[in-house]
This record gives structure tokens, C-alpha cells and sequence, in this order.
């Protein structure tokens, strides 16, 4: 039986190249794998999934309003369709993550999606909250904030380089995004009075390491 993935992780955790080299390594061996990436950024028009690392592949867009399983369907037909990559998924719809598991079910297609788990205001997006709920194979990709402790959280900062506690879930600004731990990212959106209240009741600083379960996060990378 195929089974759906997600692989979420915060911004610039290499996500895209991730895809990519598992894309590839199915299309090595002659298999046909379907790509598919969010039209919410897509410049002109043109579905492309980049990598930091200088890879760039042709995608599907998907919008909003699309039927992916009567997409895919058509796809199959057309020719035999071995593996579904989708990057952003965060950005899927409710219905669409559900299309994708009827994917994996019904067509025993399996289904790899990747994206991020919150927005900047640590907020689950609709996609990536369905498939947390549904995808039988859930996958941390981890990235590092600044102090070393893996970074789960994503700061927007605006232009001044001030960081956002107000906006839109999906923006094309021109603002950067950092990704960073609980504490950090919390030191930035909330009341710097808050914060102190903290610090003062708070221990000693502790050398800063990796936390123990980080270990099995790296192993499921493997
Ligand atoms: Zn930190």
C-alpha cells in the first residue's frame, strides 16, 4: 500500500533540495514522477521548484481551486505515474491533502509532500495542519537557529528589519525570514516587558547543546 508523507520543517531548512534528490533518485531508475508546486509565487506563470544549491526543476502549479486527484488521474492515463512530489504544501487546501491520500489509497501512487509546519505568527497553515492530522509518515527536516538549538519557529522581519507580529499568512513582501527556536522566536514577536518577567524568574544559563531527541530526528533522515 503507498502511503502519504510529509516532511515539514521551518524556512530554509532545505526542504526543495530534499525533493529534489528523492525525485531524482526515482527518475534514475526510469520511474515517472509527477512534481507539483504552489502558483501562489510562481513567476510568470511557470512551475519551477529551486533549490538553494542551484537546482532547478520544471513543476506542476497547483492553485487553489484544482481537483489534484482528477489532475493526477488524467496524468495516469496519459502515462503510468510511479511517485507525487509536492513542495510547499503548506499551501494545499483541506480537500486537497484528502485528494492526495485518495491518491495514495485508491491508486497505490505514494505521495511525498513537503513544506512548513507554522506561518510567522506560529500558527499551523491549512495544509500542513491536515496532513500532520492524515499522512501516515510524518518527517522533521531540521534546521538550526542562531544559538544552536534546532529551529522550529519562523520570524517575518520587514524591510527595516524589524520583525512582523501582524499580516497575512502568505505574502510576497519583500520580507526575510528567519528561522528560530521557541524561545527566540517568542523574545521577538512578543512584549519585550513579558520577556523580562520571564528572565527574572528563570535559572542560570545552562551551556546551550542539542537536545537528546535530536538524535532521532537525524536518524529519520537516513
Ligand atoms: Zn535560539
Amino acid at each position: 500500500m503507498a502511503k502519504l508523507y510529509f516532511s515539514y520543517a521551518a524556512m530554509n531548512a532545505g526542504k526543495s533540495t530534499i525533493l529534489l534528490q528523492a525525485a531524482h533518485n526515482y527518475q534514475e531508475r526510469g520511474m515517472n514522477a509527477l512534481l507539483y508546486t504552489s502558483a501562489l509565487y510562481a513567476e510568470g506563470g511557470v512551475g519551477k521548484i529551486s533549490s538553494r544549491i542551484g537546482l532547478d526543476v520544471e513543476a506542476n502549479l497547483y492553485r487553489q481551486e484544482d481537483n489534484l486527484l482528477e489532475q493526477i488521474v488524467a496524468a495516469n492515463k496519459q502515462e503510468k505515474v510511479d511517485c507525487i512530489f509536492v513542495d510547499e504544501a503548506q499551501f494545499l487546501t483541506s480537500k486537497q491533502v484528502w485528494q492526495l491520500a485518495r491518491v495514495s489509497d485508491h491508486m497505490n501512487i505514494p505521495v511525498m509532500c513537503y513544506g512548513l509546519r507554522t506561518d510567522f505568527q506560529g500558527k499551523l497553515f491549512e495544509g500542513s495542519a491536515e496532513l500532520l492530522a492524515i499522512a501516515d509518515i510524518l518527517r522533521e527536516i531540521r534546521t538550526i537557529c542562531e544559538c544552536g538549538r534546532k529551529a522550529t519557529m519562523v520570524v517575518r522581519f520587514d524591510e527595516h528589519g524589524q520583525p512582523m507580529r501582524e499580516g497575512d499568512q502568505v505574502s510576497i513582501g519583500k520580507e526575510i525570514y528567519v528561522s528560530m527556536c521557541r524561545k527566540h522566536w517568542e523574545e521577538k514577536m512578543r512584549d519585550p516587558a513579558v520577556i523580562t518577567a520571564f528572565r527574572l524568574e528563570s535559572n542560570p544559563a545552562t551551556p546551550l547543546t542539542l537536545d537528546e531527541d535530536d538524535d532521532d530526528s537525524l536518524a529519520q533522515l537516513g
